[in-house]
């Protein structure tokens, strides 16, 4: 470590000896199914409460030795993050405002009682890692690499208390074009049945364990033709939270553009923040308040709504066509992408994929 915290060069490299051959690379990367195949290393740091971080490494990608008692495997004291690497037109390589997901999962490192990884550590991981995987990022258009940071417990014992041994790791996988056929807009399900984060709960955090609890959720959204759950406040159902493992937006026709507040409930989400620091540079009055199913109910039926979408890493920006409840459709007026959504989509990817100049310095 140096003054400034960890570096790549704490990490010591163990190179696959094995490695996916050169052709084999190449067709993965001509069309690569999300979160299937996955880069020759990862790379690995060991934390316990005696000796804090330590036994930095990258070694060749592979199962853990995870002991059947760990902790991680009886009471999902787990966070991740989920973050991309673009190859830019130049070669390259860059990730977008990884402080953020350093810092959101700190956050939920806190919330799971688990140990805070140091910004150094998670962002030298990610070079480390990179440093070895380089030509895992593909260069195709609307292609990135996908890299997914965790912690676990990993800690053999079968207490309930915070674990003392714990294991953050980085993995990558490669991802096809962010432009996933949604661009007609995707159809969203009102759950009444299942809720997602209460008042006090894990919402916030980026863990296992919401997602774990989301599946039935998403399993009825399917059941009723729609591509991902809108998750509504837990007590009352009445406020609009977040899209699946998306945030959303609506855009109003006076041009003012609105998300629900993060307070403690959703997920802060990177492209969340930057949407709203788009839109506002882009001259559009942001707001970060309440909405109900009613006003966006009322909004749409009364021309005052134009447009509803939703962000995330993955997807980016996709537009939300209608939302489908067991009493009622609510359609959007503009059901695929309309001109906020595309504009912010444009000025994102364009800056992530290197067209478009960096005038906040998001990337690295
Ligand atoms: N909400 C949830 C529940 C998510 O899992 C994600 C994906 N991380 C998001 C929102 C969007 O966050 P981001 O823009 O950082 O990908």
């Amino acid at each position: 470590t140096t003054a400034t915290g960890y570096t790549a060069g704490d990490f010591a490299v163990r190179r696959n000896a094995a490695p996916t051959s050169v052709g084999e690379r190449e067709r993965i990367l001509e069309d690569p199914v999300f979160g299937q195949r996955f880069t020759d290393h990862m790379a690995i740091a060991e934390w316990s409460a005696d000796s804090g971080w330590h036994d930095l490494r990258v070694e060749p990608m592979g199962p853990l030795p995870l002991h059947p008692a760990s902790a991680v495997l009886h009471y999902g004291q787990e966070i991740f993050e989920g973050l991309k690497v673009y190859r830019h037109p130049d070669g390259r390589l860059v990730t977008f405002r990884p402080e953020m997901n350093a810092r959101r999962m700190a956050r939920s490192a806190e919330r799971l009682a688990l140990p805070v990884p140091p910004e150094s550590l998670f962002l030298s991981a990610v070079d480390a890692l990179l440093a070895q995987d380089a030509e895992w990022v593909p260069a195709r258009p609307g292609a990135s690499l996908y890299l997914r940071p965790f912690v676990i417990a990993s800690e053999a014992f079968l207490g309930v208390r915070p674990a003392k041994q714990a294991l953050f790791g980085v993995i990558a996988s490669p991802a096809g074009a962010y432009f996933s056929g949604a661009s007609e807009g995707v159809s969203l399900w009102l759950s009444t049945d299942f809720s997602r984060a209460g008042r006090g709960g894990t919402g916030a955090a980026k863990c296992g364990g919401n997602y774990a609890a989301s599946l039935a959720a998403q399993r009825e959204a399917e059941a009723h033709g729609c591509a991902q759950v809108l998750f509504t406040d837990a007590e009352t159902h009445t406020w609009v939270e977040e899209a699946g493992s998306m945030n959303i937006f609506f855009a109003f026709a006076d041009g003012s553009i609105v998300t629900p507040p993060a307070e403690g409930t959703i997920l802060e989400g990177v492209t969340r923040d930057s949407a709203l620091a788009l839109a506002a540079d882009l001259g559009h009055r942001v707001e970060e308040r309440p909405v109900s199913v009613d006003e966006w109910a009322r909004a749409a039926a009364d021309g005052t709504l134009a447009e509803v979408f939703a962000t995330g890493t993955a997807a980016v920006v996709t537009p939300i066509a209608r939302l489908v409840s067991p009493e009622r459709v609510i359609e959007t007026p503009t059901a695929g992408f309309g001109p906020v959504a595309a504009r912010l989509r444009d000025e994102l990817t364009g800056m992530q994929f290197g067209t478009v100049p960096d005038r906040f310095g998001w990337l690295r």
